[in-house]
């Protein structure tokens, strides 16, 4: 499987999950590499932004900034020794991120499955951007997925963000929750469109403020927070800003 590269191993690491509706709980963070989307303001396009590639990134005005060598940030392994780094931190719930985990999923199935042999009670966390319908039995060993559909702020055709058959299935998965980073009305205004169009339950809607320090965080969460109060989404803040502010791997 292909894996991001931190340093000179996978990029696997234990911390607390720091959004959404697990937010404060232990986790062993494993992050694919590789995605079928181009956020314009991603922060781990090292999954993705490779040397000649097309795609803009708002770094690319940063001095020095360049598209990343593809076998300098990839790490192949196999999803049976991923299974054995993750056992290794004792922690029983893994957040498989990426990059676009469901582009790897019979890896991915391969690694859980290994690990429950050892951990039956093992939960797993998706991180997705709802753009690919998992397989049954991908669904089926995944006990929760963090939904994260992309809004024009993205930068992309909306062809491309939204897949309407993908949506449609998460929102009937009772497994689906839906995060939203949210910068302007102009999001929210997006955010009530999609939960129209696709039924998604207001429960299972939450909102973040944007932000990649605490003080931007700070200028952002008051007034979302009491959007959620207001209109019954639920609030998460962005915990490991917070205590980590950017950093890979914490
Ligand atoms: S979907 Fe996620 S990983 Fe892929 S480009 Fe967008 S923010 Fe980055």
């Amino acid at each position: 499987m292909k894996l991001a590269k931190l340093g000179d191993g996978p990029e696997i690491f234990h911390t607390l999950q720091g959004e959404g509706l697990s937010c404060g709980v232990p986790a062993v963070f494993i992050r694919a590499s590789r995605c079928n989307l181009h956020c314009i303001w991603c922060d781990t396009d090292h999954t993705w932004n490779f040397e000649k590639t097309p795609w803009p990134h708002e770094k690319d005005a940063l001095p020095g900034y360049a598209k990343h060598q593809k076998s300098e940030v990839t790490f192949e392994i196999d999803p049976t020794a991923v299974a054995q780094l993750i056992l290794a931190y004792q922690c029983p719930r893994t957040i498989i991120t990426g990059g676009e985990p469901l582009l790897q999923q019979a890896e991915f199935l391969q690694m859980i499955h290994t690990l429950r042999a050892h951990q039956p009670e093992h939960q797993f966390e998706v991180e997705t951007n709802g753009t690919q319908i998992p397989s049954p039995d991908f669904h089926q060993a995944i006990d929760q997925f963090n939904v994260s559909p992309k809004l024009t702020n993205a930068a992309m055709p909306e062809s491309l963000r939204l897949h309407p058959q993908a949506l449609e299935f998460f929102a009937r998965s009772h497994k689906s929750w839906f995060k939203f980073v949210v910068a302007s009305p102009a999001d929210l205004d997006e955010v009530h469109a999609l939960a129209t169009t696709y039924s998604l339950a207001k429960q299972r809607i939450i909102l973040m403020p944007e932000g990649r320090t605490t003080e931007e965080l700070d200028q952002s969460a008051p007034w979302l927070a009491e959007v959620c109060r207001d209109l019954g989404y639920r609030f998460s803040d962005r915990l490991h800003i917070r205590l980590w502010g950017d950093k890979r791997g914490v």
